[in-house]
């Protein structure tokens, strides 16, 4: 099996290691002479855990290549991924197909024998009948299929993910292009992963649905977090009750500062659009977008009704700037929107991320990055907690406190337990759970 992997990111990079792992050879493309140019010297240009070694090994083993033309790689290979983003449309939020419909027109140029054109981008219901259109004008139908197989990985787990996923979804035409599939991902179904077969323009919106279904699972506990807030309940409790119930399950329940990524806010807003281009407007999503936007700014109105009110020339130490841990990704990361309210109050944003520093450079100005946690917090007048990377979780509570110059700390990510930032004498403000103030603070 030769797979051309075409567009080399999180998506790509990972998928094509991870197919060479399975011992095909994969040659991964992307137009970014400087990111190939770092792969081919052994370098990722993003930080995934175990992703460098597994290209290395790949790379040794003579599986894994890379490529800036993607002639050669497509013309030799049996299934041609194309993997390249689909960020949001300037101005109105359709999904742009750009890249896609690029990338299709330069593979039609390729094609001989048969091939499979497999589109892993996530891409608005009917992409698939438009790329065939395309390779259609200069290519005979019966040398090529265009299947649809979204990637459902997460960033930070994402080579677990593709190795052990939930579920393959392929949306096929024809049976000819189902059989190169089921060999394609015959090493995940003898794994016992599910791999589920439907039409094209089924798992098309399989993938838009899902994301928009967890996005709003997030969404309803942040909203009934802001109801335990005020009414004296702890969410973290209430989220255990509810997930125990097995229609809902456990995972996607943590209360938190709204959620941000490459993936959720631009796939909820293409899902909005397609459903009111096909006159079936998707009114849940809509809101859910509206409510998330909204909370990461009241994220930062938080941390200054926790310093009393105001942070005028205050000093605020952030923890964490990636929109989750184990990534340095900072697309929509609720950190942004929490810097610019801080900022526009007057405050003095400090703000450390083991991975992510790099990254928010282009995403917030004015920030003064720290090397290290207890650089971050010294002579702070507050930390707040944005995302929970592990090495945040042991910090010691009295080191803190004595590193800060006023005990306060707004816990966005619900990691600390009340009762014991109380009885170290702290003002401890977090997510849906009671908050206890410092006689001193
Ligand atoms: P990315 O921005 O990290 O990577 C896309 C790559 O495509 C870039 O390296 C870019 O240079 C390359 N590219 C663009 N045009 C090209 C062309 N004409 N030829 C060759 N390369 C080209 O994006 P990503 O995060 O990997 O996402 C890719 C797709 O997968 C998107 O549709 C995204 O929505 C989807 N997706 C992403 C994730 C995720 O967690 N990141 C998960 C599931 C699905």
């Amino acid at each position: 099996m030769k797979i051309a992997m075409i567009g080399s990111g999180y998506v790509g990079l990972v998928s094509g290691a991870c197919f060479a792992d399975f011992g095909y050879r994969v040659v991964c493309v992307d137009a970014d002479a400087a990111k190939i140019a770092k792969l081919e010297r052994g370098e990722i240009s993003i930080y995934e855990p175990g992703l460098d070694q597994l290209v290395a090994s790949n790379v040794a083993g003579g599986r894994l290549s890379f490529a800036t033309n993607l002639g050669e790689a497509a013309s030799d290979a049996d299934v041609v991924f194309i993997a390249v983003g689909t960020p949001s449309r300037r101005g109105d939020g359709h999904a742009d197909l750009r890249h896609v419909f690029t990338v299709a027109a330069e593979v039609a140029a390729q094609i001989s024998h048969y091939k499979v054109i497999a589109i892993k981008s996530t891409v608005p219901v009917g992409t698939g009948d438009r790329v065939d259109e395309i390779i259609r004008r200069s290519k005979s139908p019966s040398l090529f299929s265009v299947v649809s197989n979204p990637e459902f990985l997460r960033e930070g787990a994402a080579i677990e993910d593709f190795k052990r996923p939930d579920r393959v979804v392929v949306g096929v035409p024809d049976d000819r292009s189902r059989a190169v599939m089921e060999a394609v991902y015959r090493p995940l179904s003898l794994n016992r992963a599910p791999v589920l077969f439907t039409d094209r323009r089924s798992s098309e919106i399989v993938k838009y649905a899902t994301n928009a279904f967890l996005a709003t699972k997030i969404t309803f506990i942040n909203e009934v977090a802001d109801l335990c807030e005020r009414a004296g309940a702890d969410v973290q409790q209430v989220a255990r009750g509810i997930g125990f119930d097995g229609r809902i399950g456990p995972k996607f329940l943590n209360a938190g500062p709204g959620y941000g990524g490459s993936c959720f806010p631009k796939d909820i807003s293409a899902l909005i659009k397609t459903g009111s281009d096909f006159e079936a407007p998707l009114r849940i999503a809509e809101t859910v977008s509206l409510v998330n936007e909204e909370r990461k700014r009241a994220m930062g109105r938080k941390v200054i009704k926790a310093c009393g009110g105001s942070v005028k020339n205050r000093t605020i130490a952030l923890l964490g700037l990636a929109f989750k841990p184990n990534t340095d990704d900072m697309r929509e990361a609720p950190s942004i929107a929490i810097v610019q309210v801080l900022k526009d109050a007057g405050a003095i944003v400090r703000a450390y991320d083991p991975k992510a520093m790099e990254n928010a450079k282009g995403f917030m100005d004015d920030v003064k990055f720290a090397p290290s946690v207890e650089a971050c917090l010294d002579g702070a007048d507050a930390m707040v907690l944005v995302t929970e990377w592990d090495m945040f979780r042991a910090l010691d509570v009295m080191e803190i406190k004595r590193r800060l110059k006023q005990p306060i700390v707004v816990d966005l990510r619900n990691v600390y337990r009340p009762d014991e930032m109380e009885a170290a004498g702290f003002t401890y403000v977090s997510i849906g759970r009671e908050s206890v103030r410092a006689t001193s603070a």
